[in-house]
């Protein structure tokens, strides 16, 4: 089976200097009428929502990463197994053991040639299979709201975030949709990703974390400045404790691998290093932790006293938007351009293990 895209242009809509380019996964029986996007039902509540969160439509360019209908609006029907195919075949599967044809390979150089001549502050993609085209990835729900660089067109950055039609089918996901929106509104405003730079101890010497906590003294003794205070526990036990002083500086107080179980240092070190530890959670400076309740009873249990915890993160976003969910980890898509950690550190572990 042939199949040829149609030319670049002929099947989108919207300015070719827009600063906001939406990509969906493929016409549905609207769309396929009149050969452009988003015109149906989905189309709609697109509009609504891109107007919910201050940006017009019609300063946006909205494409496809297939511009036709699929048949049964399926894009399984534009998938074979990996063993249907030539062994040159290098793109990652959109589902499970699902591999988009070669013959419709054509459909992303298409969408490729439009984003590289309109080159937008930034590219917005709609759903897994528009996030597969630009990011090479699939699993919206981990990968939703964290800026990046295209795969495809690594000269533009964007944001994945859910379709359209499944926020019809969910709609506990619009307010959601509506933060990444906002955020691909603030970074329209000019092109590039600029992630500041960090002072970051890990894995530290004892010197080295020794000079970390002198050089914040200042900070721990303040009563009005703020820290950010995190455990990590494994086999009921805390494994690390973090400690940022502002956004940009933070240290790591290690005591074993939650893997092997070794302990981090000989025994006298780990001692100078919870007397270190100690004199922080016991400080005047105000506290701030996510869950406090979670790392208090841990503290507690191996003998850090927490003094002057003031602000629980989960807490605040939990009173202000009670209908959002409310880890770390959705905090940090909401809040932050971090993509999910936990998510880093499993595709490192996948990695590892290739
Ligand atoms: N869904 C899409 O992904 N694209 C359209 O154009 C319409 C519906």
């Amino acid at each position: 089976m042939t199949h040829t895209p149609a030319p670049a242009f002929a099947r989108s809509s919207g300015p070719r200097d827009a600063k906001i380019v939406l990509v969906g996964e493929a016409f549905g029986r609207e769309e396929d009428l009149v050969k452009r996007p988003f015109i149906g039902a989905s189309g709609q509540e697109l509009t609504l929502m891109l107007r919910d969160a201050g940006i017009e439509r019609g300063s946006c360019f909205l494409t496809n990463v297939f511009a036709f209908r699929p048949e049964n609006n399926d894009i399984k029907t534009l998938c074979a197994k990996k063993s249907e195919l030539p062994s040159s075949y290098a793109l990652p599967p959109v589902g499970q053991g699902q591999y988009i044809r070669p013959e419709f390979l054509g459909e992303i150089d298409r969408l490729q040639d439009e984003l590289l001549t309109v080159h937008p502050n930034v590219v917005v993609a709609l759903g897994n299979i528009a996030c597969w085209a630009l990011f090479g990835s699939v699993g919206i729900s981990n990968l939703r709201g964290a800026m990046a660089y295209s795969t495809l067109c690594p000269s533009i950055k964007g944001l994945a975030t859910y379709h359209p039609a499944g926020v019809l089918r969910n709609w506990s996901w619009r307010p959601i949709v509506l933060a990444d929106l906002k955020k691909a509104a603030h970074e329209a405003q000019k092109p590039g990703l600029d992630f500041s730079s960090r002072t970051l101890v890990v894995s530290p010497f004892l010197d080295e974390l020794g000079a970390w906590c002198a050089a914040a003294g200042g900070h721990f003794a303040d009563p009005t400045a703020l820290i950010a205070v995190d455990i990590e526990t494994s086999c009921g036990a805390i494994d690390m404790c973090g400690v940022a002083i502002s956004p940009t500086n933070a240290a790591c107080f290690p005591f074993f691998d939650k893997t092997s179980g070794e302990p981090f240092w000989s025994l006298w070190d780990e001692i100078k290093v919870r007397q270190m530890l100690q004199s922080i959670l016991a400080s005047p400076c105000r506290k701030v932790l996510q869950n406090g309740l979670y790392d208090i009873q841990y503290l507690r249990r191996e003998g850090f006293a927490l003094r002057n915890f003031t602000d629980d993160t989960m807490m605040l976003h939990h009173s202000l938007f009670p209908e959002l969910p409310k880890g770390l980890g959705f905090l940090g898509s909401i809040y932050c351009n971090e993509r999910s950690w936990k998510l880093l550190n499993r595709q490192k572990e996948l990695k590892k293990d290739a």
